[in-house]
């Protein structure tokens, strides 16, 4: 019996030294202390010592059987700080490593001014209404006063849908559609798309994006026109902006503008960007045109109103001094990234 006792402890030796894991650990535990292990066996053969031997193989079994339990610990506790180590190291993270660099996305210059225009004019009161980019030919042209076959029509080349069924060539389809919502006081202002068939080059694109503004009330005059145009412009270029109305005609309003600022490059002197004229044509505008207040459900005699419109592209041309309005639909981010 001693000798078996000593051969399985020497066994045991062995093998715990091709152990190298608290799991591998485990299972030699496991294989010596489990019920079906040799030291279980070596009790079970007890019965067959004489009982004078009995009580001191009994003892050294049980040593045994406690050295093998004590080394399995203490070599446990070793591994599994080891492998704690281990762990810890691999998922370590050094913050002292700069962050990885991200392509981050930004707005489109388009966007950037159109938020930025807005931004002023709902501090000025106005507040953003949207309309629909298809649209029926009444909100598009014949509720702002432009009868079928009427020649003002061939100013605006447009898509067709169907015979009823356009996309809107300009943001004034929203004039009619709020008109009809609400009562005076009206204060809106319409950003959106405008799609107009044209051929695509430097100057001209089939859709751009446009700024609407109308305000109708009781007394509103030429001079509210004039006075919120000036404002608006000043706001945008931070200082004084000089601002001037030249007649021109537009079927909605009566009379009709285009409006002018004093060119922010050369002040006036003549440069390249106002082709020597002193002035930059901003926006078209005019105080709204009976009929089409009537349209809308307000009554001319006691009402009456004004309306501008901006095209978003070419201000921003004029202003980031790009040469080309494609530049603005073609996505490329050597372009877009310097705004
Ligand atoms: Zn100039």
């Amino acid at each position: 019996m001693q000798e078996k006792i000593r051969e399985i402890k020497l066994l045991f030796e062995q093998e715990l030294a091709a152990v190298d894991s608290t799991k591998k650990l485990e299972g030699l535990k496991v294989k010596y202390l489990g019920k079906k292990g040799p030291i279980q066996d070596l009790m079970a053969s007890l019965r067959n010592c004489s009982p004078e031997e009995r009580p001191l193989v009994g003892k050294h079994i049980n040593e045994l059987k406690e050295e093998v339990s004590k080394v399995c610990e203490e070599a446990f506790l070793a591994f599994d700080i080891v492998e704690q180590r281990a762990r810890i190291e691999l998922e370590k993270i050094d913050i002292t490593l700069p962050g990885r660099q991200r392509f981050h996305g930004k707005k489109h210059p388009i966007y950037l001014l159109r938020d930025e225009m807005i931004s002023i004019l709902s501090g000025m009161g106005f507040s953003v209404q949207y309309s629909p980019d298809v649209d029926s030919d009444y909100y598009n042209y014949e509720g702002l006063n432009f009868p079928p076959d009427h020649p003002a029509r061939d100013m605006q080349d447009t898509f067709y849908l169907a015979p009823d069924q356009l996309l809107r060539s300009h943001t004034s389809n929203t004039q009619v559609r709020v008109m009809e919502k609400h009562q005076p006081p009206l204060r809106i202002i319409a950003p959106g798309t405008v799609y107009r068939n044209e051929t695509i080059s430097a100057r001209s694109h089939v859709f751009f994006h446009q700024i609407e503004g109308l305000y109708v009330a009781e007394n509103v005059s030429f001079s509210d026109l004039f006075s919120t145009m000036e404002e608006f412009w000043s706001k945008l270029f931070q200082r004084n902006v000089e601002t001037r109305f030249r007649p021109s005609y537009f079927p909605f309003v009566e009379p009709g503008v285009e409006v002018d600022i004093r060119c922010t490059a050369c002040e006036g002197s003549g440069c390249r960007l106002c082709k020597h004229t002193g002035w930059l044509e901003v926006a078209g505008a005019g105080m709204v045109h009976p009929e089409v207040l009537k349209n809308g459900g307000i009554d001319p005699e006691k009402y009456s109103g004004y309306a501008w419109g901006m095209g978003l592209e070419r201000l921003a041309m004029l202003f980031y001094g790009v040469k080309d309005i494609r530049m603005f639909a073609e996505n490329d981010l050597r372009f877009l990234s310097q705004f």
